[in-house]
């Protein structure tokens, strides 16, 4: 247990926030059921942090003279004349005139309109707020909103108005976005600052000026200025990010006090295979990187360590030397790879380097028959194999070792925190853990999803790569990009062509893929040319017989899906074809391309799309075009995703952002991680009464959400 000495620490008078949301004036019990189901919204807490996710501006009024585009939303002040249903039966409308001392715009229903015919009103002054069209030589507002300037004047006590998701089912109970600001305003007329726990420390408030929470949350629903809006966000943003922080940190510290593997030597199997099986010298990054590694496995404290780097950077070899490592001291070493097919390539390819020194090695993956399994988790159980490599079965708890002192995952940012922490229990003493991405991953988002790890870089690609070059190619060109391949071919190399298939159940992706592969066999016939094919729908056993064939050099072309973008190997493999490369993102684009460029030949990728693209598709295209750094490449690729978006935020379940956004605040997650830390390079365990916030906060949630509960 981690956290034997904390004690239970009750945050104070909350009750308030954990009133049912039935006893809020205007809620009632059906509207309570629907809040519940459609928007996990139970207690007044519960709506106090649903978050507006835009503002309208209600503070400014435009002229009917003024209206000059079609793209924003506009507020007038004006009366109504001419109110009048034309048209019968479905052409039915309602029109009028709106006016101010400027001129006039037509307005235009065709919803309600017997409603508003008796309901709108020429003697009264009118607030309509609306989207203008142009239509037959004039603007004109379809279904504006219109609000009597009177009752205007009392609901609107702010003057931005917020806008709140909402769904089909609220709305049939009233609780659009205007219901649920309807409710906010009840609440926020009753929450009193005592209601409030404030979880930061009135220092932090002070040294990066941030409002208090109560502050924020009154203002984050109902500002009265666009400062006071943004003041109110970025304190709650800070917030998110800062308890994100503390807990990684936090995390890192308590490890670091905890007792870790100690690796005396580096021994017969380390040097043996450095001097004999080593097939090249390594680069000054990966003696560095390795360096590091040496260090932190004799510093008797776990390791927990993050190695980025670029594709084709050669971090499998330092993956493999790192377990070596663990082999000379008597511990096993196990590493995971996020694909079947990636974990069985790196049993073979660490199989055959290991052959020369004598290592028991095996494979374990969902598809290892249930006999050889036994057998398998057995010996591994007893010690007899030193280094295991497999998908994610390694992580299930029929997996036993007999000494494990060195995990590698090698992944494509998929495990979280409580994964990582599965693989701990696997040994008395938590084996050191070194993580690897596929491809870099930008600094903040590293910071959010590895924050509680220390980080190695390998910057330096192995002497003698020629850069890939890249082009894209449309459609209309595809005759001479055949005529390249067949060159490429006739020179003896081999060809990647990809198709996208995003959801392995996409049915219509599957059929493009089957139409792709025809056409292809038919333009390279048999049997001058033999063609492979592997996509996520194969059985294992078949996929692996169709890789195994390209491997070999039996097969030319390769037609695949994505299943092929981490890690394979085929250094004779020179062009990379990526179909519908616009729908590819970034990362994944980088990953790809990574499958050439592996031999000493130079080697193309070549991006293929139709002419229609959006602007997000063409950046990402000619980012692909300019440039190799898979650093930089990673950077626009979070410009370019927004909230929620990134690769591996979603798959991971690591971390749930409710306000900040990792693409953008990227400043405030700097901040955040350095006050962080100097908060606890000041007071590592929280002791300090000025931070007793923040321990009783942390301590609640622990409760709440059991963020720690795979770890202790
Ligand atoms: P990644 O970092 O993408 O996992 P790999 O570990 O698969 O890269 O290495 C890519 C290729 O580079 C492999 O064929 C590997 O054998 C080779 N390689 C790795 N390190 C070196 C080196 N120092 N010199 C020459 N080739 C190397
Ligand atoms: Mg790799």
């Amino acid at each position: 247990m981690l956290f034997h000495t904390f004690a239970i620490v009750q945050v104070s008078n909350n009750s308030f926030l954990s009133t049912p949301i039935e006893f809020l004036k205007g809620v009632g019990p059906e509207r309570a059921a629907v809040l519940k189901k459609e928007a996990s919204i139970f207690t007044f807490g519960d709506l106090l942090t649903l978050f507006p996710y835009r503002y309208i501006d209600r503070t400014k009024f435009y002229s009917t003279q003024h209206i000059d585009n079609t793209q924003t939303y506009i507020q007038l002040k004006g009366k109504l004349k001419h109110i009048r249903e034309i048209g019968e039966g479905r052409g039915k409308r309602l029109t009028a005139i709106f006016y101010d001392n400027d001129g006039e715009i037509e307005l235009v229903w065709f919803q309600g309109v017997k409603w508003l015919v008796n309901s709108l009103d020429p003697r009264e002054t009118y607030i309509l707020y609306g989207k203008p069209s142009w239509f037959n030589g004039k603007f004109n507002i379809t279904h504006p909103e219109l609000e009597k300037l009177a009752t205007f004047n009392d609901s609107d006590a702010g003057t931005f108005r917020a806008l709140y998701n909402s769904s089909e089912k609220m709305k049939a109970k009233s609780l659009d976005s205007k219901g649920i600001a309807k409710l906010m305003l009840t609440l926020l007329q009753q929450l009193r600052p005592e209601h409030i726990v404030e979880n930061l420390p009135k220092h932090l408030l002070d040294k990066y000026k941030l409002f208090g929470k109560f502050d924020a949350l009154k203002n984050i629903h109902l500002p009265q200025t666009l400062s006071l809006q943004a003041e109110a966000i970025k304190r709650l943003k800070f917030e998110e990010l800062f308890l994100i922080q503390l807990q990684l940190l936090q995390l890192k510290i308590i490890r670091k006090r905890e007792k870790g593997i100690y690796f005396e030597k580096v021994d017969h199997y380390f040097k043996k295979f450095y001097d004999d099986a080593l097939p090249f010298s390594l680069t000054n990054a990966q003696k560095r990187v390795l360096k590091e590694i040496r260090k932190d496995t004799l510093s008797q404290q776990q390791m927990n360590r993050l190695l980025q780097g670029d594709v084709g950077s050669g971090k499998t070899i330092v993956a493999l030397l790192s377990m070596l490592m663990a082999i000379d001291n008597n511990y096993q070493a196990a590493m995971m790879a996020p694909t079947e097919i990636l974990a069985q390539q790196h049993y073979v390819g660490i199989k055959e380097l290991c052959d020369k020194i004598g290592i028991r090695i095996a494979l374990l993956t969902g598809s290892t028959k249930s006999k050889e399994r036994k057998q398998l988790l057995h010996s591994l159980q007893h010690g007899e194999i030193h280094l295991i490599i497999g998908t994610h079965a390694l992580l299930e708890d029929s997996v036993q070792f007999n000494n494990l002192g060195l995990v590698v995952i090698d992944e494509q940012h998929r495990f979280g925190v409580a994964q990582r922490a599965k693989l701990w229990k696997k040994n008395n003493i938590a084996p050191h853990i070194l993580v690897m991405t596929a491809t870099p991953i930008p600094r903040t988002l590293a910071m959010t999803l590895y924050g509680d790890l220390d980080v190695s870089i390998l910057d330096e690609l192995p002497p003698g790569r020629k850069p890939i070059k890249t082009v894209h190619r449309y459609e209309s060109q595809r005759l001479a990009v055949f005529g390249f391949i067949r060159d490429e071919i006739a020179k003896g190399r081999q060809v990647y062509i990809v198709y996208p298939l995003i959801e392995e159940s996409e049915k219509s992706d599957l059929v493009d893929l089957m139409n792709g592969f025809e056409s292809i066999s038919r333009a390279f016939p048999l049997p001058d040319y033999c063609v492979s094919i592997v996509h996520g729908k194969m059985k294992p056993e078949n996929k692996d017989f169709e890789m195994q064939r390209f491997i070999r050099g039996e097969t030319q072309i390769m037609v695949a899906t994505t299943v092929i973008e981490v890690g394979v190997n085929v250094p004779n493999a020179s062009v990379m074809i990526i179909e519908n490369a616009e729908r590819f993102g970034l990362s994944q684009l980088h990953q790809l391309r990574g499958r050439v460029g592996r031999g000493a030949e130079q080697s193309y990728c070549i991006l293929m799309t139709t002419h229609k693209l959006t602007a997000d598709g063409k950046k990402r295209i000619n980012t692909m075009v300019e440039t190799n750094d898979g650093f930089k490449i990673a950077e626009v690729d979070l410009e370019l995703r927004g909230p929620g978006n990134m690769e591996g935020t979603q798959q991971s379940g690591n971390i749930d952002l409710k306000i900040a956004n990792i693409a953008s605040d990227g400043h405030i997650i700097e901040e955040a991680r350095k006050a962080a830390i100097a908060l606890l390079e000041d007071d590592a365990t929280l002791q300090k009464q000025e931070n007793i916030v923040l321990k009783q906060y942390l301590q609640q949630q622990k409760i709440d959400n059991g963020f720690w509960r795979n770890i202790s």
